[in-house]
């Protein structure tokens, strides 16, 4: 699990991770267990695993809190009071953080996060809240002023530009110009996200001077074609920022990544 930039620097106690139920589950789990972790157990050269990761994976860990609500209108005022602030008046049982997870914070009652303001504001400092949202539309300013929120789902749409545009630049040298002229289909879904299609360009940009700098370190002559290819990159980035025909920016860009032209 990668985590977003914002967790790795862990500047707050409070945060708040908005995105699929799913994801911001798996992204705060990660957090949480290597918040507590004892030796660096996610670095591959650990050879074995800490108590307290070992403890989290058994789902068991005493400084690991899922806050849930007991009524049905949501997490109210007596589910924060019992499973958080009262928690919050003893240090932790074991490990470095007491950590609450707090899902579907968005059904947190507004009386509930008020009565949560002032833990969350001057927490002891072993305190970690996780708030996991759909959305913050309904979570005060109050609260959302104290944490850091962190959108998820950026990294892996990155991530998949990333692998995307590696496989371009790596075969695109080696086809046809049919072949070329085709993988304009591969192109299209991004017509209608201006914003996407910007995030492929920018990973193609980085692939090609990656091969750049690599064969730089390794004393070896770059290719001229990756030169031209960064400068058609450039090229069609500015000519879709202004709104160009989109299909023949990227004809024309493939050509040109091809070394057709
Ligand atoms: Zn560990």
């Amino acid at each position: 699990m990668v985590l977003p930039d914002a967790l790795k620097l862990n500047l707050s106690h409070a945060y708040i991770l908005v995105g699929e139920a799913e994801e911001r589950l798996a992204v705060a789990r990660a957090f949480a267990k290597k918040l507590n972790c004892q030796s660096n157990c996610n670095d591959s050269s650990a050879d074995k695993i800490c108590l307290s990761c070992k403890v989290f994976e058994s789902g068991n860990h005493p400084d690991v809190f899922y806050v849930t609500g007991t009524k049905t209108t949501g997490i109210g005022v007596e589910d924060v009071r019992s499973q958080i602030v009262q928690e919050m008046t003893t240090s932790p049982f074991k490990y470095r953080y007491k950590i609450f997870i707090i899902d579907k914070a968005e059904t947190i009652t507004p009386q509930a996060q008020n009565a949560l303001l002032k833990t969350i504001e001057e927490p002891a400092s072993y305190g970690v809240f996780l708030f996991l949202a759909e959305h913050v539309h309904n979570i005060l300013l109050t609260v959302r002023s104290r944490c850091v929120t962190v959108k998820l789902g950026e990294i892996k749409k990155t991530s998949e530009h990333e692998a995307f545009a590696e496989e371009i630049a790596s075969r695109i040298a080696h086809l046809d110009i049919l072949e070329v002229m085709a993988l304009y289909k591969r192109f299209e879904p991004f017509k209608e996200s201006r914003e996407s299609m910007s995030g492929v360009l920018d990973m193609l940009y980085l692939a090609y001077g990656r091969r750049i700098i690599e064969a730089g370190t390794a004393n070896l002559t770059p290719e001229k074609l990756w030169f031209d290819s960064i400068a058609a990159l450039q090229h069609t980035k500015r000519v879709l920022a202004q709104n160009g025909n989109f299909q023949l920016a990227v004809e024309l860009m493939l050509l040109k990544l091809n070394g057709a032209m």
